[in-house]
């Protein structure tokens, strides 16, 4: 049974974390936001409210230090900045994070969370979610790039829903900020010095974009939004730690590795143009041999910074021995990893995931040739918060409301 929490039932649920770091929960007005700006835009924020240049420098660094080591949503909170000059701040700026509409908890200890982030100019507000996955020795969360995916993989649920739009800076870093703060994972904002702790002590080791949308059509945003959960003055995530999943944008690869420097995963489901033309129809556009090249000119490719290649299991498509001595062929030279994901299933999809043996089979072949091929546990999947599931379960159960209410009116 999965547990969800509203808002409302939020404060006395045993789930739920210390009130201390439970975030503001309104909607961040709207006000210019200053989370997901860079050191440079900070300064420019400051000088845009009068700081004369001497100090904004000096008060970038501080912002920074709040909102990326302490974790504050409140320039309440900056206690080492004068009294006036936050009032000054808090009317100009806000760093408010976005509203969590629900939070769900799987079984299997899997978080899902559906934030709303306000308006964009004349846009309306955006509602995405958030996946965390914890595992021995590690906790992995899984951030969207996009609202919707304008891509049309025929076995992604999001790619049956509508591109509304890339998502910003701040908006994809919140998702970080608001993981931290919902479990608790902003340690060091409990000491008044306000110490980096080291990764190995936290909730948040990883994160991968795998959640919604291609992040590589939103290079720019999913750019400085890495750059600064990577940096080692503030969130300090390794690169190494930070995955980055395309469906296989050719053009914008060697950028990933060159200005991002987080490892690739690609999602390559298929062996044969023809059968990725329908999996992944970006295909058509870069087919395998061009996208298994741009990986083979992966920046900083070595044993030790392996691309991860993405398999999704499909009963009878993808998953015969031939494909899988296929993929061992097409991958030779490339440093890799194979990961093979059973397929997740969603109302109305024409696909079935390969049965266990069958899986298990071809995963002999690709670890006989030498590649680790771990099987991806699937997790949440009582909370739909299984790849290829996000944002479907939460228009699905609106959907259930809008019926009974109609049903009832
Ligand atoms: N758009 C990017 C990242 C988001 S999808 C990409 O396509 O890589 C993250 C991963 O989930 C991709 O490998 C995607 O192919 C996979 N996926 C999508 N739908 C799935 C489903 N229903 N079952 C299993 N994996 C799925
Ligand atoms: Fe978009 Fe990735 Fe889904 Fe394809 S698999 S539709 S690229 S989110």
């Amino acid at each position: 049974m999965a547990i969800t929490l509203d808002l409302a039932q939020r404060a006395d649920t045993t789930n739920s974390v210390p009130a201390s770091v439970v975030p503001t929960m309104v909607a961040a007005p709207e006000k210019p936001t200053l989370v997901g700006l860079d050191r440079a835009g900070l300064a420019e924020a400051m000088a845009g409210i009068g700081i004369p240049e001497r100090q904004r420098k000096m008060r970038a660094q501080q912002l920074w230090h709040w909102l990326y080591v302490r974790g504050a949503s409140d320039f309440g909170q900056m206690t080492n900045i004068a009294k006036d000059l936050r009032a000054t701040l808090d009317e100009h700026f806000s760093i408010a994070r976005p509203e969590i509409v629900s939070e769900q908890i799987s079984v299997d200890g899997t978080r899902k969370w559906l934030f709303r982030f306000p308006p964009r100019g004349a846009g309306r507000p955006v509602e995405i979610e958030t996946v965390y996955i914890p595992e021995e020795g590690r906790g992995t969360l899984c951030v969207s790039s996009q609202v919707g995916c304008t891509l049309t993989c025929t076995f992604c649920h999001t790619g049956t829903q509508k591109m509304v739009r890339n998502l910003t800076s701040e908006e994809i870093l919140s998702q970080v900020l608001l993981a931290r703060d919902r479990l608790g994972d902003f340690p060091d904002a409990a000491t008044p010095q306000g110490a980096i702790v080291p990764s190995e002590g936290r909730l948040v080791t990883n994160v991968v974009m795998m959640g919604m949308g291609e992040p590589l059509y939103n290079f720019d945003n999913v750019k400085q939004a890495l750059l600064i959960a990577s940096d080692g003055e503030g969130l300090s995530l390794s690169k190494r730690r930070i995955t980055l999943s395309t469906s296989g944008v050719v053009p914008e690869i060697a950028r990933t590795g060159d200005e991002i420097g987080c490892m690739l995963a690609i999602s390559l489901h298929a062996v044969r143009d023809d059968l990725r033309d329908v999996l992944v129809p970006i295909n058509k556009k870069w087919p395998i041999k061009d996208l298994l090249d741009a990986c083979r000119r992966y920046p900083g490719l070595s044993n030790a910074k392996r691309i991860t290649f993405e398999y999704v299991m499909l009963k009878g498509v993808n998953d015969s021995d031939a494909d899988a001595r296929e993929l061992v062929r097409l991958l030779a030279g490339i440093p890799a990893k194979i990961n093979l994901i059973p397929f997740n299933p969603w109302p109305g999809s024409e696909y079935e995931c390969s049965d266990w043996e069958r899986i298990e089979h071809f995963a002999d072949i690709v670890n006989r040739a030498g590649y680790a091929s771990p099987i991806r546990t699937p997790r949440g999947r009582d909370i739909f918060a299984a790849c290829g599931q996000l944002k479907s379960a939460s228009e699905r159960m609106r959907k259930k409301d809008r019926d009974a209410l109609e049903g009832a009116a």
